[in-house]
């Protein structure tokens, strides 16, 4: 299928670029990797009149880690700077992997974490893991700039609380607690290339043998990537046992909302709600253990 006809310019700053986007309107997009929304616009579920593009901009690729001051990826880092970085190994396993299994070494190597977070798809793997992270963003419009926590940015498919105007500048996630893991699961109907049919991230904190904090988030299985709130609550402050976590599992297949489409039905869903936050849930208590 053709591409519709529209403008596209590469600006070098910023600020270029926030101007580029208000002067343009609606139909005005950016764009930082092209993997979500040239296949949008290549179906003709996308007819933008202006592209602007983000690569070019200085410094917007970079990524940032200290242990007082936390992870920082910027816009235009790719997937597989992120899947490869050393301190993302080492510090953020579970998000370097889900970086790491999602989608192909081509689109891996042109996507970036902020294009699968704006994109706003239920399925967006990088979101699990970095919102039970407590990850948040930074945009950036004419107005100014603001952080948004993740677990408060997506409101529907495709849909954020981002307002036309603005770009999102980077990606925050803070330095890991001590005795905290975190793990990331994912099931698809084929490995590798498949959108994820369902996902789960897991964040737990430890104080001896009760788990102070825990988070789980949910993907794929409702209109946005969810928190499995009840479910985090059931561990909270008790004793780690796995019975507790085998009832955690249950309940945040409970909470889950899935739909039944091409990748997946309803019930299948649900059922691997339960097999992933299990999973993840022990992988993240292995790895606070470790700490
Ligand atoms: C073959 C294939 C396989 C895939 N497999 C997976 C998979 O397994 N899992 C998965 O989660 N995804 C998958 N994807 C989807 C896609 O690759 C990812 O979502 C990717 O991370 C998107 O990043 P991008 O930089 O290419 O985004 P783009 O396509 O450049 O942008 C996506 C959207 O976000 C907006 N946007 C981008 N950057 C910014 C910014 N800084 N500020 C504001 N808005 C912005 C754009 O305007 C656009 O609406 C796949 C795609 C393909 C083509």
């Amino acid at each position: 299928m053709r591409l519709p006809k529209f403008e596209h310019f590469e600006p070098k700053t910023l600020e270029t670029a926030l101007s580029m986007l208000s002067e343009k309107g609606e139909g005005a997009y950016v764009m930082a990797g092209g993997t979500d929304i040239v296949v949008k616009m290549t179906h003709g579920r996308l007819k933008p009149n202006t592209i602007i593009g983000l690569q070019r901009i200085e410094g917007l690729n970079e990524i940032r880690f200290s242990a007082k001051e936390g992870l920082t990826i910027g816009a235009t880092a790719r997937l597989a700077q992120v899947a490869s970085h050393p301190d993302i190994l080492k510090h953020y396993p579970a998000f370097a992997y889900a970086a790491q299994v999602m989608a192909n070494v081509q689109v891996r190597n042109m996507g970036t974490v902020a294009g699968n977070l704006c994109n706003a798809a239920p399925s967006a793997e990088n979101a699990p893991p970095l919102m039970a992270m407590k990850a948040e963003v930074t945009v950036v419009g004419l107005k100014g700039e603001r952080r948004i926590p993740l677990d408060q940015f997506f409101i529907g498919p495709g849909l954020t609380v981002m307002e036309h105007g603005e770009i999102m500048i980077s990606i925050f996630v803070p330095s890991p607690e001590p005795k905290s893991g975190a793990s990331y699961k994912r099931i698809s109907a084929r490995c590798g290339v498949d959108i994820a049919a369902v996902c789960a991230g897991a964040m737990v904190v430890l104080d001896g043998k009760v788990c102070k904090e825990a988070r789980i988030v949910l993907g794929a299985v409702a209109p946005v990537p969810m928190r499995a709130i009840k479910a985090e609550g059931l561990i909270t402050g008790q004793e780690w046992t796995h019975e507790l976590i085998e009832k955690a599992a249950a309940q945040a297949a409970e909470e889950s909302k899935p739909i039944s489409d091409v990748r997946a039905n309803a019930d299948y869903r649900k059922k691997m709600v339960a097999v992933l936050t299990l999973r993840a849930l022990e992988e993240a208590h292995e790895r606070a253990m470790e700490r």
